[in-house]
């Protein structure tokens, strides 16, 4: 962690507090250069930035939602959707990003759900890929019979 003060990479950590109901960790650093201390907040929430602009807390729930609308009337187990909403969380998680858009959640999503189920892929893939026409449905369909 960069001093903020004098940019000098050597800080110590000389104070450890969980908050927020454990998911926060607050450090006070001291810089060994300038010796000014700081504040440091970890988290391991992760923010999502949606097409309105603005951002919220994720939440796999909304994943497993979309899934479930996707895969309506389609045989698609439960534990499937769920495996996949799990999957997709686990490599944003693994990346270690603090912030992702809802559009790159739903990409992640589509690729698991092109291997499960078809039609549910496409309906996705229509609210994520923005589709606003009946070529662009023929288009998704084309490539998922004649894979590039
Ligand atoms: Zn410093």
């Amino acid at each position: 962690m960069r001093c903020p003060f004098c940019k000098s990479l050597s800080t110590e950590v000389i104070d450890t507090r969980t908050g927020d109901r454990g998911t926060l960790v607050r450090r006070r650093r001291r810089c060994r250069k300038c010796e000014r201390k700081f504040n440091t907040i970890e988290s391991a929430q992760l923010l999502v930035s949606k097409k309105n602009g603005k951002s919220e807390l994720f939440d796999e729930r909304k994943i497993v939602n979309g899934l479930v609308k996707a895969c309506k009337g389609r045989p698609v187990a439960y534990e499937d959707i769920l495996a996949i909403a799990q999957e997709v969380e686990d490599s944003i998680r693994s990346e270690g990003v603090v912030r992702i858009s809802s559009r790159q959640i739903g990409l992640a999503v589509l690729e698991p759900l092109k291997k499960l189920d078809a039609v549910a892929y496409l309906r996705f893939a229509s609210v994520y890929e923005d589709f606003d026409s009946p070529e662009d449905f023929k288009r998704a369909a084309m490539e998922l019979e004649n894979p590039k």
